[in-house]
């Protein structure tokens, strides 16, 4: 699909049009990852952040909300629950937080990997070279880290480096793949002062990554931060809408492009539309879903943006109605790993050379 063919679609508003590209968009998913959909239960591990993002209710500057942090006995009884449930992986998600030591960390994923048959996703935000290799070397698979936007000023604006410290997230995933992890990246829909053609920009970014996890969530505003406080300064005219289409818009057309990806139903999408979001992501590109894992007692605390779906069930609930959901679709709960097909065949074409 060229540019101009990427910027139609986004711009599309037809809805029997848009009914093609849902359909092209699940046709494709059916052809390259077929009907499985993999769970992976996502643990909000640390609710601390040093960082300044403009967009996220964990930030540093929110001094109002109460942080917490796992323990390594609390996270492995989760991790123990996720296998008991049946997923494939368990993804430890926290603020970019300096008391998850790299000691920590690795000890966390070494016992989950002698402990449970479960894949380790990480999301930990924006690390060291070393500590990212030592949690590869203890076993970790794979590295979830969104670019959030891949217009520079705009990245630079919402998303303030720390002091000494240069953000780049997109040489990060260039790191995280030479270092052997599984990478995904991905966007948030309707920053405000992201245009149509930043989103087309993304989704050539998505292709020329090669990812094999693509996250595509709406920005929901938080009450606790600037962008949720008013946006004016970052006012354009062709401003991306934050809803559900245009999420929807750019799900489908990241299937079309990186056909082979894992591309989440997101919560966010089903805080939007909490009846039909998941269904609609499913339908519409998608082939993952996270039910939540945290523990009630931390859950609320993990702020990031108001009114987030599942707050308030427990994880079995969360489980019970995922599974539902999916199965109403007439698809299957994946098993095992749910490794994504572009990894696994750049892993042989590397054995293959060796
Ligand atoms: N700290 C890590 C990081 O930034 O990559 C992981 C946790 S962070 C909360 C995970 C994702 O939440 C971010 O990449 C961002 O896309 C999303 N997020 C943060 N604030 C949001 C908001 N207000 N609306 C929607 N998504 C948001
Ligand atoms: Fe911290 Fe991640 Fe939120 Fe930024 S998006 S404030 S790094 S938790």
């Amino acid at each position: 699909m060229n540019r101009d063919e990427l910027l139609q679609w986004l711009a599309e508003t037809n809805p029997e049009r848009l009914g093609s590209l849902w359909a092209q968009a699940d046709a494709v998913r059916r052809q390259y990852v077929g009907d499985e959909v993999h769970l992976r239960g996502l643990l909000e591990i640390s609710s601390h952040c040093v960082r300044h993002c403009l967009y996220c209710g964990l930030r540093a500057p929110n001094r109002d909300l109460p942080r917490y942090r796992m323990n390594k006995d609390e996270i492995l009884a989760c991790a123990r629950q996720a296998a008991d449930f049946g997923y494939g992986t368990v993804v430890l998600q926290s603020g970019e937080d300096p008391g998850l030591t790299n000691d920590f960390v690795a000890d966390v994923i070494r016992r989950i990997k002698s402990d449970t048959p479960l894949a380790v996703t990480l999301s930990l935000g924006e690390r060291s070279e070393q500590e990212l290799a030592a949690w590869r070397a203890a076993g970790a698979d794979r590295y979830l880290l969104r670019f959030e936007t891949s217009n520079a000023r705009l990245y630079a604006a919402i998303h303030p480096s720390l002091p000494g410290r240069r953000s780049d997230r997109i040489a990060l995933l260039r790191q995280l793949r030479e270092l052997e992890y599984e990478i995904g990246g991905g966007v948030m829909i309707g920053i405000p002062g992201q245009t149509f053609e930043d989103l087309a920009d993304d989704i050539e970014w998505f292709a020329r990554l090669d990812l094999d996890m693509i996250g595509v969530g709406p920005f929901i505003p938080h009450p606790a931060t600037p962008l949720g406080q008013g946006a004016g300064r970052f006012r354009v005219c062709n401003q991306v809408p934050n809803n559900e289409e245009m999420t929807c818009k750019v799900m489908a057309l990241a299937r079309l492009i990186c056909p082979e990806a894992n591309i989440p139903a997101t919560t966010a999408l089903a805080t939007l539309d909490r009846r039909n979001g998941m269904e609609l992501g499913l339908t519409r590109g998608g082939n993952v879903v996270m039910p939540n894992l945290t523990p009630a007692v931390y859950r609320s605390r993990y702020d990031i943006y108001p009114e987030k779906a599942n707050i308030q069930e427990a994880a079995p609930e969360c489980l019970g109605s995922v599974e539902h959901g999916i199965i109403r679709l007439g698809r299957r709960i994946g098993q095992g790993r749910g490794d994504s097909a572009s990894y696994l065949r750049r892993r042989s074409a590397a054995s293959w050379k060796a």
